[in-house]
């Protein structure tokens, strides 16, 4: 492909606003990982919704939350504003001419590259992909907007659902679809119980937060019948089947009991540490802590079972152990955090208490201009799961990583004596 095509596949998929169509001008980046210039975001925001507070995303309507201060609330989307300036920089110097020896765009280090470089994405060796599974599209199978995932502990199968299809597909652990089944509701994230059963976050559901399957699709039963303001999305179950959600409107988490009656909230909206800004997605670590995606706050939290705030990690930016709207995260058995740091196109993983150790997942753009990872979970110990999300592509990819590379190195005082 010529740059002069490259540039304008660049420009056409990445660099345009949807709602003016021209090239972003101060492009702010939404919690629903959509970027808008900052003038076409206010006129938008202040001719329909200025009083209200919040207002639909424009491209997926997902109801978003207007910062303190205004549209200029929102973070500047540094990767667009780095790529506009790479891409017109090299249309400046090529004029409009083709260039006769740029690189082919397909996975081929080319224009975004540029940027990249001064992205400061940890060096570190890429992990092997061994699968590549689900398809974008509208049929039965396909996926539009594949939002949790699931392991099954008892059979390894791979659940995946789809909030923009309503659907729950099941895949085999070797990536093969077994069957889908769709639900008369919203669905968002989803968590397998003890029992074996799959435990979805609802919406437009009654007023229900949770639904409860079996793995064919039937009903089981709904639960909890007040939290029609709560836009519920993440779900996490602990070691004595306590389902944990985080509400997208309410900006907090609900703990329900071992039978799913409400026991715990806590949470409000703001930036401090009984704070969250749209906690999308929510994992629980080997001692049953919750490990929480502040995502418009661009940081990780950690609160125990009774909404004690135990610490907080990551701030807004695109360097080494900085986030950009962290969206899934999972948790190995030394608890490292694996974070899809979505707006960065790679997937971050923290030590226990909160320090970098690596980017196992890096440059996702690579699989589609607007690829980004949302979502991680561990299909066993060595292989990760990372689920990619462009505007029309879909798919989930298994790396092979080396867990022991993340282990805590002992300190020397440690070292096991065995002749004592
Ligand atoms: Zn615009
Ligand atoms: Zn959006």
């Amino acid at each position: 492909m010529a740059s002069a095509d490259i540039r304008e596949q660049l420009e056409d998929s990445f660099l345009s606003c949807s709602i003016c169509l021209q090239t972003f001008n101060r492009p702010k980046a939404l919690p629903c990982l959509h970027t808008f210039c900052a003038d076409c975001l206010r006129d938008y925001v202040t001719s329909r919704y200025d009083a209200i507070g919040h207002f639909p995303c424009p491209i997926c309507r997902q109801n978003i939350a207007l910062p303190t201060g205004g549209v200029s609330g929102f973070p500047n989307n540094h990767f667009i504003i780095g790529l506009c300036d790479a891409v017109h920089g090299s249309q400046r110097a090529h004029g409009t001419q083709e260039g006769a020896s740029r690189p082919k765009w397909s996975g081929e280090r080319t224009p975004l590259l540029l940027v990249a470089q001064n992205n400061h994405f940890a060096e570190e060796k890429p992990n092997q992909i061994i699968r590549r599974f689900g398809q974008y599209g509208n049929t039965q199978n396909q996926m539009r907007q594949p939002t949790g995932i699931a392991v099954s502990p008892y059979t390894d199968d791979i659940f995946v659902t789809d909030s923009g299809l309503n659907t729950v597909t099941v895949f085999t652990a070797t990536g093969n679809v077994i069957h889908s089944f769709a639900c008369d509701c919203s669905v968002r994230g989803v968590a397998i119980t003890r029992g074996g059963t799959l435990l979805l976050v609802v919406s437009n559901a009654g007023n229900s937060l949770l639904r409860e399957y079996t793995i064919h699709g039937e009903q089981l039963a709904s639960y909890g019948s007040f939290y029609s303001q709560e836009n519920p999305f993440g779900i996490a179950l602990t070691s004595r089947n306590q389902a944990v959600v985080t509400s997208l409107g309410q900006n907090c988490v609900h703990i329900l009991n071992s039978r799913f009656k409400p026991s715990v909230r806590f949470g409000s909206k703001g930036r401090g540490s009984t704070h969250f800004s749209m906690p999308y997605y929510v994992a629980i670590n080997a001692d049953d802590e919750l490990v929480i995606a502040d995502s418009g706050n661009h940081r990780i939290k950690i609160h125990k079972l009774d909404g004690t705030f135990v610490r907080e990690f990551g701030k807004q930016g695109s360097k080494v152990g900085e986030l950009f709207y962290p969206m899934g995260l999972c948790v190995d058995r030394y608890k490292n955090v694996f974070v899809a740091d979505a707006n960065n196109f790679r997937v971050q993983v923290f030590s226990a208490t909160g320090n970098f150790i690596g980017t196992p997942v890096k440059d996702t753009f690579e699989y589609g201009l607007d690829v980004k990872p949302v979502n991680v979970a561990f299909l066993r110990d060595n292989v990760l799961l990372v689920m990619l999300r462009g505007s029309r592509f879909c798919e989930i990819q298994a790396y092979v990583i080396d867990s022991e590379k993340y282990a805590p190195k002992k300190s020397p005082k440690w070292t096991d004596c065995f002749c004592c």
